[in-house]
């Protein structure tokens, strides 16, 4: 087939002069307008972050420990169970709000946005979809009160492979033995349940992956080795160990050979939180910024009263919002159930580059303080990089883009 010609037949007229739909549909609204709903929970996550996390970012971060305390406040607040319904316990919420909590969390501690995040978009998300009645009633009100929430899918040997992981689930009548490693896993150390993935059908291939829900007491499984990390220090990220662990029939999360499936999807609206928590910290950097510069004094004047500095400011102030609206965009579309999984990618892609620039930039505006653990911006900095890794390289981005730009 040829390529597109530049004289195409498109009836240009007829287009301009159709009629209006009847009845008038309800005219778009602009992505970043939030409802009043929205806006109230954007404010109260806002001020307890400022309030109630930012006087322990330092003290966590080089602790390596998040607070329980704060933790205990996130369900008190209903965080920990956004979209959950009412009957559960939970919020009966939006995705979108579990989008805004991610952002405005990780605007003063990326490490407790990752927390929020990793409960809500990925775990409790995939139980939404595909657990049973029962094991809603089972989990839901102790997921939305007391049980942080885990998601082990990578391992030592499978990253960006993801589907080619090791651990096996062999099936034994009323249970499943499950041995191997994980590896990464964000939340491990606080968590009571994991949804951790496993091939129950090896000779299946990627169908043979299945979903599992293993409680922390459950025999021969054990939180392993903690890493100790570059950035989001106090979010625990630690190996898995299943040593003939057994796991109940009833802990199967939808079908046998649907793990894949599960994997696949929750992590493609995962991926949108995560371009939030790198809106988040954008933010951060560019308010610590913005704040130095107004009482950094050089030549006289106020270190803002430069136009270079102005427009290092003013690049960032754009860089956020261009990023915000493609994570926004991902996140309604979602919402108004829509294919979004492209536009994730981007989301996911764009906002962790842009944030990655954005706390680099913010360290220079510092100058030498910048780049000493005396201000936050050295941290945002280490926190950053995580962005461009987990739930999805920038280059498994990019190829999602790409699959879809070439039709694959
Ligand atoms: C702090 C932290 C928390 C995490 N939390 C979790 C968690 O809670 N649950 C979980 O399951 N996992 C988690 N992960 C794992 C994370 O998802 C993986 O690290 C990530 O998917 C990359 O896999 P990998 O580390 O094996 O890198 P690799 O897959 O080995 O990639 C190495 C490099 O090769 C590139 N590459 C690989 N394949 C291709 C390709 N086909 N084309 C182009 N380039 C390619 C990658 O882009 C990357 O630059 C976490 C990781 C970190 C660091």
């Amino acid at each position: 087939m040829l390529a597109t010609r530049w004289h195409s037949p498109m009836p240009y007229a007829k287009l301009l002069y159709m009629p209006i739909a009847q009845p008038a549909e309800a005219a778009p609204v602009p992505l970043t307008a939030l409802s009043e709903d929205e806006k109230l929970f954007q404010a109260t996550v806002r001020k307890f972050a400022r309030e109630q996390i930012r006087p322990h970012v330092r003290e966590m971060d080089e602790a390596g420990v998040f607070r329980k305390e704060i933790i205990t406040q996130f369900f008190d607040m209903g965080l920990m169970a956004i979209e959950v319904p009412e009957e559960y316990g939970g919020q009966g919420g939006s995705f979108f709000q579990a989008v805004l909590a991610v952002e405005e969390l990780s605007a003063v501690d990326p490490s407790a946005g990752v927390i929020v995040d990793v409960q809500n978009t990925l775990c409790l998300n995939a139980l939404l979809r595909w657990a049973t009645p029962e094991q809603k009633a089972r989990y839901f009100p102790r997921l939305a009160t007391n049980i942080v929430g885990a998601y082990a899918l990578s391992e030592a040997g499978s990253g960006s492979d993801a589907f080619a992981l090791n651990t096996r689930a062999e099936h034994r009548g009323d249970h499943f033995l499950l041995n191997g490693r994980k590896l990464w896993i964000t939340n491990a150390a606080e968590a009571g349940l994991f949804l951790l993935f496993a091939n129950a059908r090896p000779e299946a291939g990627h169908k043979g992956i299945t979903a599992f829900l293993i409680e922390r007491g459950f025999s021969g499984f054990q939180v392993g080795k903690k890493e100790d990390k570059l950035g989001i220090r106090a979010s625990s990220t630690c190996e898995l160990i299943l040593d003939n662990c057994r796991v109940p029939r009833e802990n199967v999360l939808g079908e046998v050979g649907q793990g894949y499936k599960i994997a696949i999807e929750t992590l493609n609206e995962g991926r949108i939180a995560i371009g939030a928590q790198m809106i988040g910290l954008a933010r951060g950097a560019l308010d610590h910024a913005v704040s130095y510069a107004k009482q950094r004094k050089q030549f006289g004047k106020t270190i803002s009263e430069f136009q270079g500095v102005q427009f290092e400011l003013a690049k960032m102030a754009t860089d956020i919002e261009a990023a915000r609206l493609l994570v926004y965009n991902a996140a309604r579309l979602k919402e108004a159930g829509l294919p979004f999984q492209t536009e994730a990618a981007m989301a996911k892609y764009f906002a962790s580059e842009m944030a990655e620039k954005a706390a680099s930039k913010a360290i220079e505006v510092h100058g030498g303080v910048g780049f000493t653990k005396d201000y936050p911006v050295e941290k945002l900095y280490r926190d950053v990089k995580v962005g461009r890794i987990y739930e999805g390289t920038s280059n498994i981005q990019l190829l999602t883009i790409a699959k879809k730009l070439l039709g694959k």
